[in-house]
């Protein structure tokens, strides 16, 4: 019964009843089917976002970061992103390499953050914002958001993580279509001047004189 799937030529509305037939298989324990009276409530629990997800969603919604590095940043953590392992399973004729290092086989993982053209420059944006050194997980590094103590250090935690996440898919990005790799240098300057300029829009009640000089300091 599992395995059934529509032909072709099926309506739409039986076509979507076979995708929620899988989507509930992923999640749900057909074994237990006959054995408890069945609860859509239940089911509703299973389907519905996880905590982990919250959390993500709850981090990428930052006010101060900016936009498009949110968006980057959203398909990041839900492994959304096209990196080459996913567009093998589309189908499409790629190497499996990772651009940036050529070492390792590009999937979410290994670019966030294991690879070793990106701890480059994470390293060093991260010792500049957080004073630690980088983690080698997006979760891990989600998890530093804790290691924040006012808003404005949770701020710049949530910032850099976001901007790092967009500026390594950028730089495999201009791997890809320019056919160059980006200078360590020119990222981590550029990545310190796009939160310097966010953070001095911000408004004067949270930039207090110590928060001015970290901001003054960060180019
Ligand atoms: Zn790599």
């Amino acid at each position: 019964m599992l395995e059934y799937q529509p032909a072709a030529d099926t309506s739409w509305y039986w076509k979507k009843i076979c995708e929620m037939k899988q989507s509930l298989s992923s999640v749900y324990d057909m074994r237990m089917i006959g054995q408890d009276p069945y609860k859509i409530s239940k089911t509703y629990a299973l389907m519905k976002p996880t905590r982990e997800r919250d959390r993500w969603s709850n981090f990428v919604r930052e006010i101060w970061a900016i936009p498009k590095h949110q968006f980057i940043s959203w398909l990041a953590v839900q492994g959304r992103l096209a990196t080459r392992d996913r567009l093998l399973k589309f189908g499409a004729n790629t190497k499996t390499e990772c651009l940036l290092c050529g070492d390792h086989a590009e999937i979410h993982e290994h670019m966030f953050f294991q690879c070793s053209y990106n701890k480059r420059f994470l390293q060093d944006v991260a010792s500049v914002l957080t004073g630690k050194e980088f983690c080698q997980t997006l979760r891990a590094a989600r998890r530093r958001d804790k290691a924040g103590k006012t808003r404005f250090q949770k701020g710049i935690i949530r910032m850099g993580l976001l901007v790092m996440i967009y500026w390594i898919w950028k730089a495999r990005n201009t791997t890809l279509w320019d056919l160059k790799i980006s200078c360590i240098l020119v990222i981590v300057n550029t990545i310190k001047f796009a939160i310097r300029t966010r953070l001095l829009g911000l408004s004067s009640k949270y930039l207090k004189i110590s928060n001015r000089d970290f901001i003054e300091k960060l180019v």
